[in-house]
């Protein structure tokens, strides 16, 4: 069955790949985002989840 909602897709998405971790505060940020969403740093790194 394809994904059709955009949100469950983009939630989709990051489980699969994980997401980006800020060095500067540690907020999580959506892949695909090239600078931090609440601190605005750009030091991010990227964070997979494991199984
Ligand atoms: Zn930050």
């Amino acid at each position: 069955m394809p994904i059709s909602d955009p949100e469950k897709l983009r939630i989709a998405v990051e489980h699969r790949f994980g997401y980006w971790i800020c060095r500067r505060c540690g907020a999580r940020n959506p892949i695909g985002a090239e600078k931090c969403r609440r601190c605005g740093s750009k030091d991010l790194r990227p964070k997979r989840f494991k199984h």
